[in-house]
């Protein structure tokens, strides 16, 4: 199958949360499954890409598009990075959706329009590459949202010709892809599809509804999200439209790339370390302690965080539970950036207790990994979570985590006072100030009882949470998506 992945942020290149991981590993696992897969990117300024370079092809200046080039890349993964340079679109400073302050970039509805627009060109019998069309569009998040919407139009204006299906992947619903709706013009929406039931969101133009409600597929990246997001209080007013789509709706629990996130084998940290032997955690512990500032001390029960900070992943609750954990003696470690009033609180934490708290602002892969291994235990308490990866590469690297009672957390974490013999880590009752302290204190008292703790944490290592099956079941999803196209010709959006 000639897949095309389209994304607007991809590992290591580019990423900016989980959608960058899921984009490397899920097409490197679809390759390795043995199907042709092609994930498209924006050049952004800064991407340098090791691999063997093909010859660009140009695409002509389009609709309100300037000229712009597709750029192979054939990458150790097996996959072809298809590279799209727009220079006067992509090579800013700032990050891929928000400039150097934070702001979003004016134009962000011209630049992932082009890439969705490119996207849906890929499936079509026009296909800018040569002898190569994809099967399946794969579009992610909401700066692919338009494509499943070009692809409906292709296939409107040229019912004969062979056009691909699309397919709708939510990482995340809280980010809408909201533009004035003067942008329908400029990005060539037709009339006919500006309404309710098509792209319009109270008033505006959403991208990620768009991609909603004309993809010949949707999936989100858990079980337990993909039913959260029917529901009026988690479905940030897209529920009626998910559930009217049920029916195309799949929840596809993302898995980890398990080379990346192998404490074995990872290059990143000083001492590796396996289930049978965790002596070099013990040396990670201290070497994490060393360069956060903190007193190595093994007795020390060591909490982490590596998170965007905003509302949605709790970090209000964890200053909140501070207190309790510094009477306790633990100490507290988070890597993160975002919002400035969650990192001056955090900054505030780590200067008043400065033996006990250090927190690091940024975004530091090696510094993540180093955490991962050398904590005692990962907070994630997060208000909603799609998926969410930390709280597998916790697993992995002995590190229990305390997560909320939501979305891929509850599809990917035992508690192990619920479940004794198989528990993972610690599920808080509720996603609120005392349920965090009420799962904190378990924590404690199950790290206190080492052999108990030691069970915890080999039970969390052995678990697979590679992406093969999860692969597999995007294949399902997408030969049954391409089943329906044929038998039903045409699909009304
Ligand atoms: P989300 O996609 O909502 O941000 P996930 O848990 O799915 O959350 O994925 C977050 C990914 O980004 C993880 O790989 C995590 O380690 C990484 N990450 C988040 N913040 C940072 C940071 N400040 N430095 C390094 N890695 C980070």
């Amino acid at each position: 199958m000639n897949i095309l992945f389209a994304t607007p942020e991809c590992t290591p290149y580019v990423k900016t949360g989980g959608l960058g991981d899921v984009s490397a590993a899920l097409p490197a696992t679809l390759a390795a499954l043995g199907h042709d897969v092609r994930v498209l990117m924006p050049a952004y300024r800064g991407v340098r890409v090791s691999g063997e370079i093909g010859d660009g092809v140009e695409l002509p200046a389009w609709g309100p598009w300037p000229a712009a080039q597709l750029v192979p890349v054939k990458v150790d993964s097996g996959v072809t990075l298809l590279l799209l340079a727009c220079p006067a679109l992509y090579q800013r400073h700032g990050g891929p959706y928000v400039d150097a302050s934070g702001n979003d970039y004016h134009d962000n509805d011209m630049r992932f329009g082009l890439l969705s627009r490119v996207a849906a060109q890929l499936g079509t019998a026009h296909s800018p590459l040569h002898g190569w069309a994809a099967d399946v569009v794969h579009a992610n998040d909401w700066p692919c949202g338009l494509a499943p919407v070009y692809l409906a139009q292709a296939r409107a204006l040229a019912p004969h010709e062979p056009t691909a299906v699309s397919v709708m992947t939510v990482h995340n619903l809280a980010f809408r892809g909201l533009f004035p709706m003067g942008s329908a013009d400029l990005l060539g929406i037709p009339l006919h599809w500006r309404g309710l039931d098509g792209v319009e969101f109270w008033g505006q133009l959403s991208m990620l509804k768009a991609g909603l409600q004309f993809a010949d597929a949707i999936t989100t990246v858990s079980p337990t999200y993909a039913r959260e997001i029917q529901t009026e209080a988690q479905g940030v007013g897209l529920d009626g439209l998910l559930r009217a789509r049920s029916g195309r709706l799949h929840g596809i629990m993302n898995g980890i790339d398990t080379q990346a996130w192998d404490p074995a084998h990872d290059p990143l940290l000083p001492h590796r370390f396996s289930r049978d032997n965790l002596q070099g955690k013990r040396l990670c512990k201290a070497a994490l302690q060393a360069r956060c500032g903190l007193p190595t001390d093994p007795k020390a029960m060591l909490f982490a965080a590596v998170s965007r900070l905003t509302e949605q992943k709790g970090i209000d609750l964890v200053l909140g539970a501070l207190p309790g954990l510094l009477a306790q003696g633990a100490q507290l470690v988070v890597l993160g950036q975002g919002d400035p009033t969650l990192a001056q609180g955090l900054r505030d934490a780590a200067e008043r207790h400065p033996l006990q708290v250090a927190v690091t602002l940024g975004f530091d892969e090696g510094l993540a990994h180093l955490i991962e291994a050398g904590a005692d235990a990962f907070l994630m308490p997060s208000r909603f979570e799609p998926c969410g990866l930390n709280q597998m590469y916790s697993q992995a690297y002995g590190t229990p985590p305390v997560v909320a009672p939501a979305g891929g957390l509850l599809d990917s974490v035992i508690d192990s006072d619920a479940d004794p013999d198989h528990g993972t880590g610690f599920i808080m009752a509720a996603c609120d100030a005392e349920g965090l302290q009420e799962a904190l204190l378990r924590a404690v008292r199950a790290w206190n009882e080492r052999k108990r703790w030691r069970r915890i944490q080999a039970n969390g290592m052995a678990r697979a949470f590679g992406w093969n099956e999860s692969a597999q079941r995007y294949i399902e999803v997408y030969r049954a998506a391409i089943d329906a196209a044929s038998v039903n010709g045409t699909l009304p959006p």
